[in-house]
């Protein structure tokens, strides 16, 4: 039987274009439906897309849409948004709506809990357990026979008997809901003057209705999240969805509690460690428009929001807002892109804003609302730096005297400090120190990393891991192998001996027990029941720890150390957001930093609280040399198992670029990691002017190149983090 009618469909495969299918008779579908289709011999789940089918394809060829879920369909504006994502990056748009459909339970609606209610007379034979059993059914309701069999105090096993007796029948009983609609009245905060004015220009974003970007530009403390949650408010009263993004799955636990403090209930959640079953239900309710307010990681941009009103981008300069997998993005760049094709506002907030957002801002692209007084008696903390040329730790160890005196001063008054190192594990290498060998992972060209705690040495790249060594494979000394350098687990053992009263907790993204330890920790930390927290970035964001009242940085200078572009700025925000962990309470705080070069602009930027030296100079920097925001800069990174193979391909893939004036393209150079996870990679670096269309160059530069055989691959990084 011939079908009616013809439509394109999006498969989530790594396929830029759309395969076009027959619409049986008795089905009628429009784009944004879900459906079920063959392809190959299998059926594959797909989205009727807007692109018109192939006409080419004879009708008898076509094959028909096997089926249509039962599904809310995807929202043109979602699909706009897999489309622009996927040319943005250069990536097929399948790879993209492969993270649209990324809860596949979510397509069924979901089977309706059986329950029991009370349906029959009581059985002939009667026992106490049964009794209790009718007793709590008394009141006519229906319960699962679980919850049931709980509430009497007696087997599942009672309950069915009930059901097979005829006493009980059993119903279907709708699922609870995932999460309760927010209640915006539940806890109005009283804000100060600063706050206010804040709230009501957020407020008046979001009531005008339509695309605007507002950068929240609030030092530590200032009470962003509760001026935030004004903009949140008002988009639930105007019956809109809201999405809060956050950089790092372990705040989740401590923002879930600030919502319902705020709204009566915690939002629904989204990230990769959200139960999978859980997540089917949130893909769902969001897509039905029963989840009203979402928190999540940057995969929660991709959701089916049925009307999104609101996106706030929490710690907006976060660099886990990209990812580097598959399709690279970033979710801040890319929630403005989804607010623009759906004309919804966005609150970008930070204590220390992007380089690029705050260019928006000045050029007037993006509003900028700033909070400069931390909230009630709080104050920032004093900042100074240790300068170790002149304060030199002992050696082998690694706090300077002057750190190891404020820190006992600390604890002599009760009070808690906090010694960050962005390090994790003990040592970043070990050493032979009879014939200098040192350990290296065998699939990167990176040194293993001592975990001590586990046993082990770790690449921090690949994951391999080997039991740490009691010798030297190469000249086998026994005796001579030594760490060289600080990680947080050395730190912990120089804390412990010098401080061996004080009750220390190491926080570092590695440690046993996963999301459920760590929200464990930081409720610990929050209540005093740590006297010395030491940690790696892990605890410098966003975390609110109220007896904190001294910040240690124990190498304020190592971020400064990798050779690219963005060392300074996200040195610079590392070490303010770290900083501001102190005297977020009220009373006197401070945060020491030991640097070998206290004279370095940064530095001085942190020790003198003088944000405005820093951006001016900063971007001062990026706009001479032509640098993002200024100037685009595209990343090509070319990889593949030979190394002379892949270095080969790469200066032919280099020959092949399309001539265009402006457009200036370094390498093929060694990437700044040659190696990783045994694949050699060269790197090609486009830098062009700001209004130049990169995508059509570099299309006309991948359509000319000769293609990547066997196990060579080009991946193309728009806007990488490093450079
Ligand atoms: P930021 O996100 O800017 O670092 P927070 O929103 O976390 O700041 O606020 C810092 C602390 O001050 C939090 O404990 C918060 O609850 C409190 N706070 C800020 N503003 C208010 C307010 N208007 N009323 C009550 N508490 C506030
Ligand atoms: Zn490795």
């Amino acid at each position: 039987m011939p079908a009616a009618q013809t439509v394109s469909v999006l498969l989530p495969v790594a396929v830029a274009g759309t395969y076009s299918y027959g619409v049986p008779a008795e089905l009628t579908v429009a784009p944004g439906d879900i459906v079920a289709v063959p392809l190959g011999t299998r059926d594959v789940i797909g989205v009727v897309w807007d692109d018109p089918p192939d006409a080419e394809i004879g009708h008898n060829r076509l094959r028909p849409i096997v089926e249509k879920l039962d599904a809310p369909p995807l929202l043109k504006d979602l699909r706009a948004f897999v489309d622009w994502i996927a040319d943005y990056t250069l990536t097929t748009r399948g790879m993209v709506l492969r993270m649209v459909l990324r809860a596949r339970g979510g397509l069924e609606p979901e089977p309706p809990i059986v329950g029991v209610r009370l349906a029959g007379p009581p059985p002939e034979r009667m026992t106490a357990a049964r009794q209790r059993v009718l007793s709590v059914l008394e009141d006519g309701g229906a319960w699962s026979k679980s919850g049931l069999a709980a509430a009497a105090s007696v087997s599942t096993g009672v309950v069915a008997g009930l059901v097979e007796a005829g006493t009980l029948a059993a119903v279907a009983m709708p699922a609870r809901p995932v999460a309760q609609p927010p209640d915006t009245h539940h806890a109005v905060p009283v804000l100060n003057t600063e706050q206010q004015a804040a709230a009501d220009a957020l407020r008046k974003a979001v009531a005008d209705g339509g695309f605007s970007v507002t950068l929240l530009d609030g030092i530590t403390g200032s009470g962003k999240t509760e001026v935030y949650f004004e903009a949140v408010a008002a988009a639930l009263d105007a019956g809109r969805q809201v999405l809060i993004l956050i950089p790092e799955i372990a705040l989740t636990g401590a923002f879930l509690e600030r919502f319902a403090a705020r709204f009566g209930t915690a939002p629904a959640e989204w990230h990769s460690e959200v139960a999978p079953r859980l997540r089917d239900r949130v893909w769902r309710g969001v897509a039905t428009g029963a989840i009203r307010a979402v928190i999540g990681a940057r995969s929660a941009l991709f959701l089916p929001f049925r009307e999104l009103g609101l996106i706030v981008v929490d710690e907006e300069h976060d660099l886990a807002y990209k990812q580097e997998d598959r399709v690279f993005y970033n979710a801040r760049d890319m929630a403005v892109v989804r607010g623009k094709l759906a004309g919804f506002p966005l609150v970008l907030s930070s204590a220390t804003p992007s380089i690029e957002s705050r260019v928006n801002a000045d050029s007037g692209r993006y509003r900028r609302i700033v909070l400069s007084d931390r909230y009630a008696e709080a104050k920032l903390p004093e900042i100074a730096s240790i300068d170790m040329r002149a304060n030199p730790p002992e050696r082998g160890r690694f706090l300077s005297p002057p750190l190891v005196a404020a820190v006992a001063e600390t604890l002599e008054q009760k009070q808690q400090a906090l010694l960050f190192l962005n390090r994790r594990g003990y040592a970043p290498l070990t050493l032979c120190r009879t014939c200098g060998h040192r350990f290296q992972c065998p699939n990167c060209s990176t040194w293993l990393v001592e975990h001590r705690f586990r046993g082990a040495l770790l690449c921090h790249h690949c994951g391999h891991s080997e039991p740490r060594p009691d010798h030297c494979p190469n000249c086998g000394d026994t005796e001579s192998l030594v760490a060289v350098g600080p990680g947080v687990e050395r730190l912990a053992e120089e804390v412990a001996a010098r401080f061996p009263e004080a009750r220390t907790i190491v926080m570092s993204s590695d440690m046993a027990g996963g999301i459920q330890r760590l929200r464990l920790d930081l409720q610990a930390i929050a209540k005093g029941e740590v006297d010395i927290v030491i940690g790696t970035q892990l605890v410098a964001k966003g975390h609110n720890f109220p007896l904190l009242t001294l910040v240690g940085v124990v190498d304020g200078d190592l971020g400064l150390a990798f050779g690219d572009m963005r060392a300074a700025e996200r040195t610079f925000q590392l070490l303010s957001q770290v900083t501001g962990r102190a005297g977020r309470a009220g009373g006197a705080s401070r945060a020491l930093l030991q640097t070998y070069a206290p004279e370095h602009p940064v530095i001085r930027a942190i020790v003198s609280g003088d944000r405005e030296a820093f951006y001016t100079s900063e971007i001062a920097a990026r706009r001479a040399a032509g640098l993002p925001p200024f100037g685009r800069l595209v990343g090509i990174v070319i990889s593949g198992i030979d190394r002379g193979e892949t270095q080969a391909y790469a200066g032919a893939f280099r020959r092949a670029e399309p001539r265009a004036e402006s457009i200036q393209v370094l390498g093929p150079a060694e990437a700044p990691l040659a190696v990783i996870r045994g694949r050699h990679r060269f790197r090609l670096l486009v830098q062009a002017p700001r209004n130049t269309d990169i995508q059509t160059f570099l299309r006309d530069w991948l359509a000319a190149a000769p293609r990547p055989r066997g196990n060579l691959r080009v991946q193309i990084d728009i806007d990488p983090q490093s450079f």
